[in-house]
């Protein structure tokens, strides 16, 4: 089962879905999947020897999405400097109201607040219910929490 959560703004039109993501790459370590943790995801994560957790947050600093790849399990023989390049490289590239979206890459780190890539602003990981809107000036962000079933 995956967990998504609906961002809406009070004032304005703008929503963004946040889906509960997970990464896992293929044996080569050539292609880097990303999808929503259902039943049949699990065992391909298990065999995965590079996976983790994706979060997708905003800096209202620089104003900026940010997509952090958080790596939980490494069994290959890269380093961390090599898994944050291929994860970059190989992650996919998205945009949110036509912003591309920068990307950070965590190794074994579960803090909660992340420095924004861009602009080095700490900000938290996640997008909170009550964060400032992205898009206009006075909204909050309200989440509304649902859940997929297989
Ligand atoms: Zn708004
Ligand atoms: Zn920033």
């Amino acid at each position: 089962m995956g967990q998504t959560i609906k961002h809406k703004c009070n004032s304005c039109d703008f929503e963004f879905i946040e889906e509960d993501k997970e990464f896992y790459f293929n044996e080569e370590l050539t292609k880097l999947t990303e999808e929503t943790p259902l039943f049949n995801t699990f065992q391909k994560i298990a065999k995965s020897q590079l996976s983790g957790n994706i979060y997708l947050t905003y800096c209202d600093n620089c104003n900026n999405f940010i997509k952090t790849y958080s790596v939980t399990k490494n069994e290959t023989s890269l380093d961390d400097e090599e898994i944050k390049e291929l994860i970059i490289e190989s992650g996919a590239s998205e945009q949110i109201t036509n912003e591309p979206v920068e990307k950070l890459v965590l190794i074994r780190n579960d803090d909660r607040l992340i420095k924004c890539p861009k602009c080095e602003n700490e900000i938290l990981k996640t997008l909170t219910h009550g964060s400032g809107c992205p898009k206009c000036e006075n909204g909050k962000l309200l989440a509304n929490m649902f859940t997929i079933n297989d």
